[in-house]
Formats: structure tokens, C-alpha cells, sequence
């Protein structure tokens, strides 16, 4: 039985005043202590500007004026959501992006071959919220036929994500933070109420985190019509009166997933892809001709540890930049948008091939062609 902590959020903010006392032996360790002016971190939020293009770009996606905050990092939406303050992490061309606006909302999903999502857990968690975090992340993990796969770094230069405190900024009702995925990739992010998290047991403190990796990946809120946040696209065969969902707008206790939630999540990230660049021509002579042609294939994984072959249980949509280098007598460089439809059934699938070619001492024009995929999304 899962019971909301909406309750505990409206109503039982006086509950508590925490006394933290330091206590000390002797006046020696005080003076010890006192000398080494130990910096905590604390940081502010006042109300963003109205000016700033990311802000009239949020106006401009529903929310209302006075309601958008700002950090040193990130903008703060409601309820629990951050924003990049760079605008160039927007697609500000949303609408019609061949059939990219899906999940809950018009939030961004994380490409398929970018499954293996790197999370680095900031010391200013603590312990006990670093082992639910590797426990949320062991949740998602274990949904089967999802291609998630979360995997815990020590080295922060590595993180596609990172899980940190929020140094003081949150009010208590907003235990944790995130945003939605841009250009493929994951939202940077987690912020967690620390202070506040320590009100409520394990499975709360769990499924925050696991809650807000799903933004992170780009879920959006089950209940987002009620909520009144900006338009979102339904997964088939989820429901938005799904209450005790993991991504409902308030937290649930309990078993972390509702069937609706696996639904969503096997839906979204059926399979991890990951890109073959096969050789067919090598061709050098003496003249200092060249003629090189490779094959570029998409092969399918259970999941982001690429480690069990599988067949494409979905049919997926795969985006891609072919970008072509010209020098010698025409130098310039070009881009195609292109796009494949892999249909469910196989483990492999040709995309498309690159090709290098030049015959200098004939005075040609050299060529050199790539393949880049941009972005590959499970067709609902
Ligand atoms: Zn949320």
C-alpha cells in the first residue's frame, strides 16, 4: 500500500526545528575548530530576471511570471524542475521535430545509444543518501527490457550526472530537483533537500532520487494536465490518474513502480544501440589516390552495459548528420539531416556509409564524409 507524503508537505511544516549541536571536550578542540574555518557551502536564489532569453522562453512554455527562480547554476520551475541557464541547450525550434516530443511531455529523451548514463554522487549527499542513490540507480536498473543502465563514477569528470545537495535552497516541500535531457543526453543535475530528506525513511529518500533521474532522462510528471504544467504527449497504455506512479508530482513510499511506470519506461528506452563502422574499400596507389568507403551499422543491446546482443523489440527512429568535408579546389564543409526507420526484429541494421576520397595530383577535390547519429527514439 503506498501512502503520499502530499500530507506531510501541506500540512506538517512546523513539525520540526532540529537542534545540531557540536559538542566538544575541551576548549582546545574549540579553538582547534574555530581556526580552521571550516567553509560550508551555502547558496542563494533570488527571482530570475525577465529579460534573460531562457526565462521568456519558460513564460513563453506556460509558466507564470514571478514563479521562476535562479541559482548561480540553474533556473528553479515548479515544482521540482531545473533549467540550464545556456540557451543554446534549447531546441527553440520544438514543434514538428520529426516525431521527437514524446514521454509525458515535450520533454526531450535521452538517445538510445546513450544508455549508459555515468552518475557521480557528491560527498555533500552523505552517506546514507550516496547508498540510496546506488539503490535507485539498482531500480532502474532492474526494470527488464529497459535499456537504462546507471552506473555509479568516482571520478566527477566522468558524470554525465551528478547528485548533489542543494546547499540550502530548497523549501521543505521540494525534497529533490532535475531537468529534461537536451540534445540526447541526460540533464546534468539532481539536487536533493538534504536537510529535508532526513525527515522521511529509506524508501522516500529512494524514490526522490529515482523520481528525479527520471526527469533527468526525460519523463515527465503522470499527473502533468492536473498539475497544470505545458502540454505533454500520453505513452500508450499509461494512465495520468496513475497516483502512485513514480513520477506523480509528489512522492510515494513503497515499491518504487507502478505498472504504468514500467510501461512508460520500456516504452521510452526499449533497447541500447550502439554504432559499427565497417570497412568494405581500402584503395591507396602510388599517385597518392584514395578511396576509402565504410559501412555504418546500429547494433542492438539489451542494455546501456553493451553487453547481451538482443533483437530491436520496438520500432525505433534513428536521426543522423552526415557531414562532408571538401578541400583541395572547393574546400567548404556541408551537413545532411537524415533519418532511418529501424523496424522491430533484428540485432543489426545498416545506416548509411562514409567515404573518403581524393586524387590530389589529378587536382581533384578531396572528400571525407561522417556519419553522426543525433538521435534515436523509440516510435510510440
Ligand atoms: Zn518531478
Amino acid at each position: 500500500m503506498k501512502k503520499s507524503i502530499n500530507q506531510f508537505i501541506v500540512y506538517g511544516l512546523l513539525g520540526f526545528l532540529t537542534l545540531v549541536g557540536c559538542q566538544y571536550d575541551s576548549q582546545e578542540v574549540l579553538e582547534e575548530e574555530a581556526t580552521e574555518a571550516v567553509l560550508e557551502r551555502v547558496d542563494e536564489k533570488w527571482l530570475a530576471s525577465d529579460s534573460h532569453p531562457v526565462v521568456q522562453l519558460l513564460y513563453s512554455r506556460g509558466y507564470e511570471r514571478g514563479t521562476i527562480y535562479e541559482t548561480e547554476e540553474h533556473f528553479l520551475a515548479p515544482p521540482d524542475l531545473l533549467y540550464s541557464k545556456n540557451i543554446d541547450d534549447y531546441d527553440l525550434n520544438d514543434m514538428g521535430n520529426n516525431g521527437a516530443e514524446q514521454a509525458y511531455n515535450t520533454g526531450k529523451l535521452v538517445s538510445l545509444e546513450r544508455m549508459r548514463i555515468n552518475v557521480f554522487l557528491d560527498n555533500s549527499l552523505g552517506a546514507d543518501l550516496q547508498t540510496q542513490s546506488v539503490n535507485a540507480m539498482n531500480a532502474l536498473n532492474g526494470i527488464n527490457n529497459c535499456a537504462l543502465f546507471f552506473v555509479r563514477v568516482f571520478n566527477a569528470n566522468q558524470a554525465h550526472i551528478t547528485v548533489r545537495s542543494d546547499f540550502g535552497v530548497e523549501p521543505t516541500n521540494v525534497l529533490g530537483r532535475a531537468g529534461f535531457p537536451s540534445n540526447g543526453r541526460p540533464f546534468d543535475t539532481v539536487t536533493l533537500n538534504v536537510d529535508r530528506l532526513d525527515d522521511f525513511g529509506a524508501d522516500i529518500r529512494r524514490n526522490t532520487i529515482i523520481h528525479e533521474l527520471g526527469h533527468c532522462v526525460g519523463l515527465r510528471h503522470t499527473d502533468w494536465r492536473a498539475n497544470r504544467e505545458s502540454s505533454a504527449v500520453n505513452i500508450p497504455g499509461t494512465s495520468e490518474n496513475d497516483s502512485g506512479s513514480i513520477m506523480w508530482h509528489t512522492i510515494n513510499g513503497g515499491n518504487p513502480f507502478t505498472n504504468g511506470d514500467l510501461t512508460a519506461f520500456r516504452a521510452l528506452f526499449p533497447r541500447a544501440l550502439r554504432v559499427d563502422v565497417v570497412n568494405v574499400i581500402d584503395d591507396y596507389d602510388y599517385s597518392g589516390e584514395i578511396y576509402v568507403l565504410d559501412e555504418v551499422y546500429v547494433d542492438v543491446f539489451t542494455d546501456g552495459s553493451y553487453t547481451t546482443s538482443a533483437t530491436l523489440n520496438r520500432n525505433v527512429r534513428v536521426n543522423y548528420k552526415l557531414r562532408i568535408q571538401e578541400y583541395n579546389h572547393t574546400s567548404g564543409s556541408y551537413t545532411y539531416n537524415r533519418n532511418r526507420l529501424l523496424n522491430s526484429g533484428s540485432s543489426r541494421y545498416y545506416i548509411d556509409e562514409e567515404e573518403e576520397q581524393c586524387s590530389p595530383y589529378q587536382g581533384e577535390t578531396c572528400t571525407y564524409e561522417e556519419v553522426d547519429i543525433t538521435y534515436a527514439f523509440s516510435i510510440l
